[in-house]
């Protein structure tokens, strides 16, 4: 693998980081501290993201390496993770991770040629908003035993049983959905991924807040939903290995390492602008080894994202499952080192929200709360690691 950017590449860059850092300088504050927050918890925040949104269309950078007729230009996959890479720098939304960054690819993969003409466009136009229908009260880490039912009727399906922890779905207007089609097939045979608009009767998004009021996820109720058939994405029953893939998508990406990149850009001004007992902070030893350590790692799980993109530009979109799941495990555990760090470091400082005293704009206890989070979205760090022995190392499967 060659790391090195061609010069063309180097420009795009360059471009890139030019638009986001202008842009960004009318973001509202809460951006200073993690996008999808930012995006999904205030009308203001989601506002901006649907501004970003519709200037990234413009400018041909929201689905450039689509092909040209679901509403991409083909442009090589390294340029969409460059792109990412300097968006999530600067911790700028305008990108809808559920349907652009999971649904989208899963369907290019498994959809017909009518649904992929039919879905694909408006998420490249920036019209759509997606949302992740999988857990259930009973089901996260084995998702296979989940319990909502769609049962067939004519040509619709109808859909009863509740869904948790769903991200953005009081901003979403379409969810992905999984549910059983076969209720004599307990495990994954007799699943089957539909797409869903939010808006259908019988739907009923209830929020579940934050301590503090915030708002980003939700239960989602179905009674007696009808979804036509030609919403069902793949064959009937079918819809675990397509979710596999999406799962995949979800737990790969750059973003996360760019962000943290950004993270540790402002720990290190931190450190040198900050005395304590009449010292910098840089000058510890013990603070340089561990931001040295955390910076190392950071540029590891870079790579990572680096050899997922370079294996799907020469062999397709496809993600093998243990190569993301390794980005995964290892992003989620370095976000958590990162903010005991900078909690560390900051001491009674880095508890502050909110106060002209607050380092990082009050970013610390925000990551320090939230970071154990990572740990569990998308697949807890235990399930990343079984399947890392399994596919990756080769032990036989542990049931
Ligand atoms: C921030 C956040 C956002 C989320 N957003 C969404 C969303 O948008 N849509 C959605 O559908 N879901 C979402 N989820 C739910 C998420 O996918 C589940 O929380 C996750 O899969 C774990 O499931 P669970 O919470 O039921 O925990 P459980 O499955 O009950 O797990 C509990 C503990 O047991 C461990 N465990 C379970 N099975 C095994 C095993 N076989 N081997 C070893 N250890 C095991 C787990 O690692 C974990 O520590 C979100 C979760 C979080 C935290």
């Amino acid at each position: 693998m060659d790391y090195k950017l061609t010069e063309l590449q180097q420009g795009l860059r360059q471009e890139y980081d030019d638009f986001f850092r202008e842009e960004m300088k009318n973001a509202p504050l809460v951006y200073q501290k993690q996008t999808l927050e930012a995006i999904y918890d205030s009308d203001e925040g989601w506002n901006f993201h649907v501004q970003m949104r519709e200037k990234l269309v413009e400018k041909g950078w929201l689905a450039m390496a689509w092909p040209k007729e679901y509403g991409g230009r083909e442009a090589p996959i390294m340029e969409q993770l460059i792109f990412s890479e300097v968006q999530s720098y600067h911790r700028a939304p305008g990108i809808d991770a559920f349907g652009f960054g999971m649904f989208a690819p899963t369907l290019m993969l498994f959809a017909s040629e009518e649904q992929k003409k039919r879905l694909l466009p408006p998420i490249a136009r920036g019209e759509t908003n997606y949302c992740q229908g999988w857990s259930e009260p009973n089901a996260g880490s084995d998702l296979a035993s989940l319990e909502t039912t769609a049962i067939k009727d004519g040509d619709t399906y109808v859909v009863n049983g509740q869904k948790v922890w769903t991200t953005g779905a009081h901003r979403a207007d379409h969810m992905f959905l999984l549910a059983r089609t076969n209720p004599e097939e307990k495990r994954s045979k007799g699943l089957s991924v539909f797409n869903v608009a939010m808006d259908l009767p019988g739907i009923e998004v209830r929020p579940i807040h934050y301590m503090n009021g915030g708002h980003l996820y939700n239960e989602i109720f179905f009674n007696n939903v009808r979804i036509t058939e030609s919403n069902r994405i793949g064959p009937e029953n079918e819809g675990w290995q397509s979710t596999r893939a999406t799962m995949n998508f979800e737990r790969s990406g750059v973003g996360l390492f760019a962000e943290m990149k950004r993270t540790l850009e402002e720990f290190m001004v931190y450190l040198k602008t900050t005395k304590r007992g009449g010292k910098f902070l840089y000058e510890n030893s013990s603070v340089r080894q561990k931001i040295a350590r955390l910076y190392a790692e950071m540029e590891a799980g870079r790579s990572l994202s680096y050899r997922i993109a370079w294996n799907q530009e020469k062999g397709g979109l496809m993600i093998a499952p243990h190569a993301a799941s390794e980005s995964k495990v290892f992003g989620g555990e370095l976000h958590q080192r990162m903010a005991n760090f900078g909690t560390e470091i900051m001491g009674l400082h880095g508890q502050l929200e909110g106060s002209e005293w607050a380092p990082l704009s009050g970013k610390m206890p925000f990551d320090y709360q939230g970071c154990m989070g990572y740990n569990i979205a998308a697949g807890s760090s235990e399930i990343q690691r079984n399947i890392i022995a399994w596919v990756g190392v080769g032990l036989p499967r542990f049931k």
